[in-house]
């Protein structure tokens, strides 16, 4: 059993902790009888998840000009939410005229791998606009501009 899958068998109903009760220490619960060992510094189960884990992947050819800009949109976008994440955790959301300019320079960072990515696609930024804006007005107007699905 894994690692993860031991953590949630032991949480299920009708478990009995049988050895340790220490955090930092191994743990071991019995439930019916399969016993579980789980240690929170040590673990020995990754490996044969690693190993299985590898009989479902796939060898994806991904040679194609949208990778490299559709890699640098998500990247980018990243680098703007980490800028955001220090603003909030260093300075507890004030924004400085510094920090503006900083997020503004990602966001065109963004801006730009995203209009390769529709380029590449065939798509002029003016329809990808229009479209979005046409399905969140549809939605304004039936009252479903909250909840979640794409099609609703
Ligand atoms: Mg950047």
């Amino acid at each position: 059993m894994y690692g993860p899958l031991a953590q949630l068998v032991a949480r299920l109903d009708g478990i009995e902790e049988v050895a340790g009760s220490i955090p930092a220490r191994s743990t071991t619960w019995r439930v019916g009888e399969l016993y579980v060992v789980h240690h929170p510094m040590n673990i020995p189960h990754y490996g044969d998840y690693q190993k299985a884990s590898r009989k479902t992947r796939q060898l994806v050819n991904m040679d194609h000009p949208i990778v490299y800009p559709a890699m640098g949109l998500s990247n980018e976008v990243g680098e703007f939410l980490g800028k955001l994440k220090k603003i909030f955790r260093d300075q507890k959301g004030k924004f400085t005229e510094r920090d503006k300019e900083s997020l503004r320079d990602e966001l065109g960072d963004v801006l730009w791998y995203f209009t390769q990515v529709c380029t590449e696609l065939g798509l002029t930024l003016e329809e990808v606009g229009k479209s979005n804006l046409d399905k969140l007005f549809s939605r304004l107007e039936r009252d479903k501009i909250n909840g979640s699905g794409d099609k609703r």
